[in-house]
């Protein structure tokens, strides 16, 4: 099915309120909606709906909520490639190894090795094939954590493809909350879990921050891994701290060499102790405890 991605850039106040209205507005569409950080500085954001069937009426639509809204943006279109992006996502790529995972497409299912933690992946529109050195960075230690800590459960916040999420429940089958900023990135991590017949223990949230009620309901968690970048990561180093049980673990990634000490400090002034870093290609994946 062809889809359209309905498109115009706004600011963060306006886009939060613009975001309700979509919600609301094509609740029973089910079309994915998303808000898009282009520029912090400049408070530019870009908000798309990710239409499909007759596009005319879906933008008529669209201007009629922003009209509603007292919103006026020029809407911008993009026809996106009529193409299987769940089966392509992976084509061509290889299979990845880390620790003990193994993470590869549908087309590499036959190069599984006995004792492989095996992952499969249709990446599609989200982030996490495993190709990338903060993802396989998260996997090694998320290994070793869970191998000397045996949490009791799990939060993968910006979980993308749900690679990480997935590899948690593989590894030690315990209750993994997996949440994205992004829904279309949910609706990707919701799929590859079912792939992965791993339904039971993963749950796919579309979350824009820790005042979303899950996080309380499924909270606090024995171990948080997130991999998103070192500037959201800093700002939320209060919020992982009151998320995090006592003698549990947070696993930090999305974080270049140069970013690594500003990181490490915003989550020590938190009483965070830093536990332990791993470096790959130019990221760093950083292990930390609350303090006892
Ligand atoms: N966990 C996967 C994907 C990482 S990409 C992996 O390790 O490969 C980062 C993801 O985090 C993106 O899907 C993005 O939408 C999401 N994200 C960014 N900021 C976030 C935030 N503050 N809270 C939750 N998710 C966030």
């Amino acid at each position: 099915m062809t889809q359209t991605r309905l498109h115009f850039i706004t600011s963060k106040e306006e886009a939060e309120r613009i975001f309700a209205g979509l919600e609301a507005a094509f609740e029973d569409d089910g079309w994915p909606i998303a808000v898009l950080e282009v520029d912090e500085d400049r408070d530019i954001h870009e908000v798309s709906l990710y239409a499909d069937g007759d596009i005319d009426e879906a933008e008529g639509r669209l201007r009629e909520v922003l009209r509603s809204l007292s919103v006026d943006r020029p809407v911008e279109r993009e026809e996106l490639p009529d193409i299987d992006w769940v089966a392509r996502s992976l084509e061509g790529l290889q299979p990845v190894r880390a620790g003990r995972f193994f993470v590869h497409g549908s087309h590499d299912r036959d190069q599984r090795r006995d004792g492989d933690i095996a992952i499969e992946i249709e990446a599609g529109l989200a982030f996490g094939t495993g190709h990338h050195g903060t993802t396989a960075g998260c996997l090694e230690m998320l290994e070793q954590v869970v191998e000397a800590e045996h949490p009791a459960n799990a939060l993968d916040l910006g979980t993308g493809s749900a690679v990480l999420a997935i590899a948690l429940a593989k590894l030690s089958g315990i209750p993994v909350l997996a949440t994205d900023i992004d829904p279309v990135a949910t609706e990707v991590a919701a799929g590859n879990v079912r792939l992965n017949g791993v339904a039971g223990h993963v749950e796919a949230v579309t979350a824009t921050g820790f005042d979303h009620p899950v996080f309380a309901e499924r909270g606090p968690f024995a171990l948080i891994v997130a991999n998103i970048l070192a500037g959201p990561l800093i700002e939320i180093a209060p919020q992982m701290a009151a998320h995090v049980r006592p003698g549990g673990s947070l696993v930090l990634s999305g974080i270049l060499d140069r970013q690594h000490d500003a990181v490490v400090e915003a989550y020590v002034a938190q009483g965070f102790s830093h536990i332990a870093t791993l470096h790959r290609e130019g990221w760093v994946t950083i292990h930390l405890k609350p303090a006892a």
